[in-house]
């Protein structure tokens, strides 16, 4: 076999950002899949004319004019802003947390009349310094959004109880005092027009690429094609669990295309958030499209799960525990210097795609 400067092992968002950096430095780069397909989870697959994300919901926002710059080298994107609804037992209330919300569940009117209701819900539960999920949750935006819109949710979503989980994790979600649904605090949003797909074939044009090849099946012989290795799996499924195994959540998809209607939601995302109703929200591919026509949609409905051995992992578990065992991990990785881990997986991180992009620059930036 050839031998190559980099093995690029995963052809999602970072590991082609970080192939195709080091092959405009010259470098030469083989990036390989365990998959069938590249572009890992961002993967979309044009279903009766319409974009579907085959592994969740993705929509590009960031605040950094260098991640979005550099995404549009790769695609031309649409105007699609996030607005989701929650649902909750027929209940419709806006999201992220707004004076539409506030509105609707206190027919309050003005920030003011939101901010004194959240205070007055806050002092009386107590909580002075957040420690946990549902103290935060309950701080930002009072106990009935948390019962209504937050705990159900969440608990599915997590498959813990609120207590249990880190205060970070809300914090992913925007409380404004203005009548304003836009999901993101971002500067640029959209949805590329062709699919996510095509971004990263864009982006590792001209580099070979092997699908349906397991690094870690076949390690023997891969971990000698390469200078170093750009590994952006699990890191812990990387050292055979040795330390233990780090907790993932998976998403079971539950996809369906309906022939009979042209649109059943009316939005691209309702999230579900009471605690009986298996899933957690219903995506309707075809509104990442504003305006677009088709004579019927697919929905896909999302469950949650917790990984086991050969699921998929989609988000990491970033409680103090995971977070102890992945530091473990990250140092044992120090002993493997020809070994670099990145992106979600092998850096343990909820990242959203904006900072895979950035954390990937900054990598081949440092190796060129
Ligand atoms: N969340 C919630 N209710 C909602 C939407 C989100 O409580 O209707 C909480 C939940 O804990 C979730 C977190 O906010 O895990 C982050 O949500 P986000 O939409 O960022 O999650 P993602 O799209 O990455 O799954």
């Amino acid at each position: 076999m050839h031998y190559y400067d980099y093995l690029v092992v995963g052809a999602g968002l970072f590991g082609a950002v970080f192939a195709r950096e080091m092959k405009l430095h010259s470098k030469s780069v083989l990036v390989i899949d365990k998959r069938g397909n590249i572009a890992g989870n961002i993967y979309t697959e044009n279903i009766e004319k319409i974009h579907v994300h085959k592994y969740g919901a993705h929509i590009f926002h960031t605040n950094s004019k260098i991640a979005w710059d550099y995404v549009n080298q790769f695609a031309s994107f649409n105007r699609f802003t996030n607005s989701p609804i929650a649902n909750y037992r027929g209940e419709i209330y806006s999201l992220p947390f707004n004076m539409y919300t506030f509105n609707k569940i206190w027919g309050v009117i003005t920030p003011e009349q939101a901010k004194a209701k959240i205070e007055s819900q806050r002092k009386s539960s107590g909580i002075k310094t957040p420690s946990n999920l549902e103290e935060q949750a309950i701080s930002l935006v009072g106990v009935d959004i948390y019962e209504k819109l937050i705990k159900g949710y969440t608990e599915k979503q997590w498959g813990r109880p609120c207590c249990e989980l880190p205060a970070e994790i809300i914090k992913r979600l925007p409380v404004r005092f203005t009548y304003d649904n836009n999901y993101f605090n971002a500067l640029y949003q959209g949805i590329p027009d062709n699919g996510y797909t095509e971004i990263i074939k864009n982006m590792l044009d001209g580099i070979e690429v092997k699908l349906n090849c397991d690094y870690l099946e076949n390690k023997s012989e891969l971990e000698s094609v390469a200078e170093k290795i750009i590994f952006t799996g699990n890191i812990d499924a990387y050292f055979d669990y040795r330390l233990g195994a780090l907790e993932y959540r998976t998403v079971n998809f539950e996809t369906e295309i309906l022939n009979d209607t042209d649109n059943f939601q009316g939005n691209a995302v309702v999230n579900y958030t009471d605690k009986d109703t298996p899933f957690t929200r219903i995506i309707e591919h075809k509104h990442f499209y504003p305006g677009l026509e088709t004579s019927s949609t697919v929905v896909t409905r999302e469950y949650s799960a917790e990984f086991t051995r050969g699921d998929e992992p989609y988000y990491p578990i970033n409680n103090a525990k995971n977070t102890a065992l992945y530091e473990k991990y990250r140092d044992l990785s120090r002993n493997i210097p020809n070994v670099i881990f990145g992106g979600r997986l092998g850096e343990y991180k909820y990242y959203d795609m904006d900072t895979v992009i950035l954390r990937a620059l900054e990598l081949a930036q440092k190796e060129s």
